[in-house]
This record gives structure tokens, sequence and C-alpha cells, in this order.
């Protein structure tokens, strides 16, 4: 027998986020963050109920001048009107503490405020504005995010540890020695942080690098000094293909050791493209991991020679939109749908064993195949379909086992060929 890895987040401190809880075991939380203007509440409310709806668990928005500071009450009360408790995190650079002092009522409409420690200020003022926007976050009870970035280390600390390094018998390459600082700017803030009084349950910490190998080197270090909650993500990804794949690699490397208690995947998007992507992202490599449920999934084949017609691809993305599409309705009329397993696949090859290994799959015929799809159901064969209608009627047997398996009430009995071909 071939064991799975055993994968625990129970280690680190639970951080409550709003509704949600970040960290000691729970599910790991998707994020996301919003790029327009906050001062625009139109867009700014438009975007994160978009967001939320698809799935982003805590929304981040930019709070950079005192006009995005005033806004923010107002993109609270929107979104509660719209019957929607999108837990907004404020993300604050250089003028945090003035604005959260100017704008009385802006801290009670965030439900996390995001620090980052390279970025509030400069000198002997550092750490006194630090502290007064942990002095905030205290005052209304709200957690903290303490997020270093590589981009904006904290100079001095940088400088210091390069140093110290320089003057060592055998001195590290410059990039552990980077490293190093991101880490300790993260965890010496943090240290701060709860010598002010804040708990160790108040704050989510974050080191965010846009190299993979780093991303990893630094988290296991964030993961073996301390037991805060973490938030995972690498920074400037990329777009397209490229900041998929790289963001994937890193975050699932991580999960994979138990590491991260929250996720944003930090796509560049193309113009006039939706920001859901990134959630998307975050939801599928979840799921990929076995860590979460979020939709039905659909595995196909990738098709070869052996699949010269179409009509396995077509089939296979009606399934997958009609899936989509359902999924609202589903959701809330069927509890668990979420784990549904549908198999489409294009031979006799990999097909029948494929699909009985999905809750409900179908193995179409290939080139020179008989035009027969046998449909198997919970690892049987039910039944066959043939005929130009083999989609619609596929469709149908889904909508059928849904409804039959996910229902609330007692479980139900196996489905019986008679019952299919009916
Ligand atoms: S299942 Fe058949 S069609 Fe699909 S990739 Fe394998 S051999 Fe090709």
């Amino acid at each position: 027998m071939v064991a799975l890895a055993e994968i625990s987040r129970a280690r680190t401190h639970a951080v409550r986020v709003g509704p949600v809880v970040v960290g000691g075991g729970a599910p790991v939380v998707v994020q996301s963050m919003t790029n327009t203007d906050t001062a625009d509440i139109d867009a700014t409310v438009a975007q994160a109920a978009e967001l939320f709806r698809a799935g982003s668990e805590l929304v981040r928005i930019t709070v950079d001048r005192i006009e995005a500071a005033r806004a923010v009450p107002a993109i609270r009360e929107r979104l509660e009107v719209l019957g929607l408790d999108v837990p907004l995190v404020g993300d604050f650079h250089y003028n945090g503490h003035r604005l959260l002092d100017e704008v009385g009522e802006l801290g009670p409409a965030l439900a996390k405020l995001r620090i980052n420690p390279g970025n509030v200020g400069f000198g002997a003022k550092r750490d006194r504005q630090f502290e007064q926007m942990i002095e905030t976050a205290m005052r209304f009870d709200k957690p903290v995010r303490i997020g270093v970035n590589w981009g904006s280390l904290d100079q001095d600390l940088a400088a210091h540890l390069m140093d110290a390094n320089a003057g060592r018998p055998d001195p590290q390459p410059a990039d552990f020695v980077l490293r190093e600082a991101l880490v300790r700017s993260a965890l010496d803030s943090a240290a701060h942080a709860e010598k002010m009084g804040m708990s160790g349950t108040k704050i989510v910490i974050s080191a965010k690098v846009s190299r993979v190998q780093d991303l990893v080197a630094v988290y296991r270090e964030l993961a073996r000094r301390s037991s805060y909650a973490l938030h995972l993500g690498l920074t400037e990804a990329g777009m397209g293909i490229k900041g998929i794949a790289a963001t994937t690699a890193g975050l699932s490397l991580l999960l994979q050791e138990g590491i991260g208690d929250t996720i944003r995947a930090s796509l560049t998007p193309r113009p006039g493209e939706s920001r859901t992507g990134e959630v998307r992202l975050c939801q599928e490599v979840l799921q990929s991991l076995g860590l979460r449920s979020f939709a039905p999934q659909v595995t196909a084949c990738p098709g070869c020679g052996r699949t010269t017609s179409t009509v396995f691809q077509e089939l296979a993305e009606r399934i997958e939109n009609f899936l989509q599409r359902q999924m609202p309705l589903w959701r809330s009329k069927y509890p668990g749908v979420e784990t549904l397993d549908v198999a489409v696949m294009g031979c006799i090859v990999n097909g029948p064993g494929e699909s009985k290994h999905a809750d409900i799959g179908i193995s179409l015929p290939g080139t020179g195949e008989s035009p027969t799809a046998p449909v198997f159901i919970d690892g049987h064969k039910a039944t066959t379909l043939r005929g130009p209608h083999i989609a619609e009627e596929f469709q149908r047997i889904v909508e059928d086992y849904v409804a039959r398996r996910f229902a609330p009430g007692p479980a139900p009995g196996p489905v019986s060929m008679d019952e299919v071909d009916a």
C-alpha cells in the first residue's frame, strides 16, 4: 500500500477575521485583492462583490489616501445592503497610521489591517507609526497581517544583516541574507506587536517573494520559527500560463508540507479581464491537492490520435459548462455536491477504467470503435448511450445522480440499471 502524506496545519494560531477563521487547522482560506481605485465606491463594491461571489473569502482593498479611507465605510455598507458579508482587509502603506486616525469609521469597517513593516515609515518614525497601527487594531479588536515583501524590505535591517554577514569568516550569499532579513522583519514586527499586548491569535504573517525557491525557503523558515497563521502567496507571479504555473508550483510545494493557512494568487489580469481568475486558481490548487472542494470536477483525457472527431472535446466542454451553470442552484439544494467527480473519456483505452474511478463517467467511442458510449455510475456500468443525443442524455443522467445522491435526507440506495434506462 502506498500511503498518502499526512498534512497537518493545526500548529498555527487560529485567527478570526470577521466570520472566517484563518489557521489553527481550519480549512485553507482563499483571498484576493481588488484593483479598483477604492475611492470609486461603485467600482470597488462591484469588484469586491464579484470576487466574493466567485469564492474569495477575504477581499483586500487598497487604502492609500484620505478619499479611499473615507470610501471604505460606504463600501462596507453597500455590500451589506447587497446581503454580502465580505470581510474587507485594508491594505496600508506609509500613511495607514494617519488615515486610521483621521477617519474614525475606517477601523471598524475593516475585518483586518495589513501592515507592511518595510513601508510603515522611515528612521525613528517607523516604530512609532507601526505602534500606532497596532494600537488602532487593538482598540477595535481587529487582527492584523504583518506582511513583508521582497520589493519593500526594511532597508535598515537588510543593511545591518549584510554588514554582519560581511564580517563573518564564512559569509553567506547575498540571497541567503536577504531571505533571512525578510523572515526577521516579519517575526520581529510580530514580536513587537505582541510586546505591546496584541495576542498571537490576532496576528497573521506573510513574507512574499517573486521566485518559487525563495518562497519555499522563506516560508519553511517562518513555519519552523513561529506559530503565527501564515498568509501564502507568490508576489508578482505574472500573466497567463507563466503566472499560473509559478503560483501553482510555489503554493503546492508548501501546502503539501502543511504550510499556509490562507492563500492568494497574485496574477496580472489582461486588460479588461475579470479579477476572479485568481480566486479560481486558488480553488483549483486546493481542490487538486485534495485540501478543499469547491466545485464538481470533470476528469477528461487530453484526447489523441484515437479521437479524430471533435465530439469528445465538445462533450467535455458541455458537461463542464453545465456543471458550472448548475452550481449556484445545486450548492444550496444539494449539500456536498462540490465533491462530485465526473469523467469524460475519449476512447476504450482508458475510458472505462477512468470512468469507473469517477462517481459518474462516460467513455466515448474513439475512431473506428462502435458508436456507443458506456456510462458508469459508482464504479458499475449502468447503461450505454448511442445516437445523436448522447450529450443531452448524459447530462440528464448526471442531473438525476446529483438529485439522488446529494438531496438531504436518508442515504439513497444503489442505482439500478432499470432506473437509468427508463
Ligand atoms: S483515453 Fe483514449 S482518447 Fe483519451 S488520451 Fe487515452 S488513448 Fe487517447
